[in-house]
């Protein structure tokens, strides 16, 4: 009788473990989504005694697996274009979600990158797949420059660490997300209310520390229901969203923009007096009133109506500058709309 074949234990000890499960044990460590891309590639060179590794993960926008992050590799390597899904080596890795190796990938009939790998010098690669429960969402790769072969224990210890560096780049991303989700207004992609309260907050400190001037714009487009009533909700959606694009797009780079609410924005301007502010918000005013916004039949025209009030003119608290701006904006209602209104004692 034949004795069945016994393969060697392969043996993992302490301080392999502790760097394999660091990842998820210390997933507060990590400075986002970078970091933890920065730590997975380090991690796997030095699991597998390789001199360099890639993280690719599939991006949603292009369709393509691009690398995210490289380590020990040259800037001529790591700026290779994005490779679709089934394509070259890792494309297929993350395709089949199947590890691969190889001792010399310029061999390779299906490595697209042959080049780049012998300038790199680039010989034995391994590869395994980034897997989530649903799918792959990339790939971990290493390299070596000798035409040394990755051993099985090589590959057992970068799948058991593929495995916790895909959940950590998930729960990375969540947090991401949250913390987006704090910030931003999901609709415009401007600051939301809560966050444009703390900046403004943050602002008034600024300027009363160094001494300068701040204004503060309050817009609310003219006749919005109307717009709504004849257009529909959805372009509604789509006209607050394009209307904060041409906001973040005529306005200076320091001057913060965000949606208070409904159809009300908020723009803050440092260094900016009352009738400096003025002019920006007649600038915005002109702009917006040129602009073709997109209706359910046709092009729409809209306008909208400000009021401005400025640090420390007005006042030093950011609440009472916000009532000011605001009453000042009603006052450009009243007035007919598509107007702006500087606050005075007199509203
Ligand atoms: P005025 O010129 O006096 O400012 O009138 P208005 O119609 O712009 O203002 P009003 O306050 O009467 O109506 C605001 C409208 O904005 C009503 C509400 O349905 C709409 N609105 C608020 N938030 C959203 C949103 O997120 N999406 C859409 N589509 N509409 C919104
Ligand atoms: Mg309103
Ligand atoms: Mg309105």
């Amino acid at each position: 009788m034949v004795a069945p074949e016994i393969k060697p234990e392969i043996k993992i000890n302490e301080d392999i473990l502790n760097r394999i499960f660091f990842i998820t044990e210390r997933i507060v460590a990590f400075d986002g989504l970078a970091d933890v891309f920065e730590h997975i590639v380090k991690t796997a060179v030095q699991l597998t005694r390789a001199e360099a590794a890639t993280i690719r993960v599939f991006d949603i926008d292009s369709g393509k697996l691009e690398i995210v992050k490289g380590w020990g590799l040259s800037n001529g390597f790591l700026s290779q274009p994005p490779i679709a899904l089934g394509e070259g080596i890792t494309g297929m890795v993350v395709l089949e979600e199947k590890p691969f190796s190889t001792v010399n990938v310029t061999k390779v009939g299906r490595c697209v990158h042959k080049e780049l790998a012998k300038l790199e010098g680039i010989k034995a690669v391994m590869s395994v797949p980034l897997k989530t429960r649903e799918c792959a969402i990339g790939c971990i790769t290493v390299y070596r420059k000798k035409a040394e072969a990755f051993t099985e224990h090589d590959m057992l210890l970068l799948n058991i660490f593929a495995a916790q560096a895909s959940e950590t780049v998930e729960k990375a991303r969540a947090i991401g997300e949250l913390k987006n989700q704090a910030i931003y207004d999901s609709l415009t992609g401007l600051y939301n209310k809560k966050f444009l309260l703390q900046v403004f907050e943050t602002e008034i400190k600024l300027s009363l520390r160094h001494g300068y001037e701040t204004g503060i714009m309050f817009l609310d487009i003219d006749d919005f229901k109307k717009f709504n009533d004849t257009n529909g909700h959805l372009f509604g959606d789509k006209l607050l969203s394009d209307f904060a694009g041409v906001l973040k797009g005529h306005s200076r780079k320091t001057d913060i923009a965000g949606r208070f609410g409904g159809e009300e924005f908020i723009i803050i301007a440092p260094h900016t007096g009352k009738n400096g502010a003025l002019r920006v918000a007649n600038k915005l005013r002109e702009v917006v009133s040129k602009h073709k916004f997109t209706g359910r039949n046709k092009d729409v025209r809209i306008t909208f109506s400000a009021g401005i009030s400025s640090f420390p003119e007005d006042g030093t608290d950011s609440i009472e500058l916000l009532k000011k701006a605001d009453d000042a904006m009603y006052v450009s209602k009243k007035a007919g709309k598509n107007c702006v209104t500087k606050w005075t004692n007199k509203i």
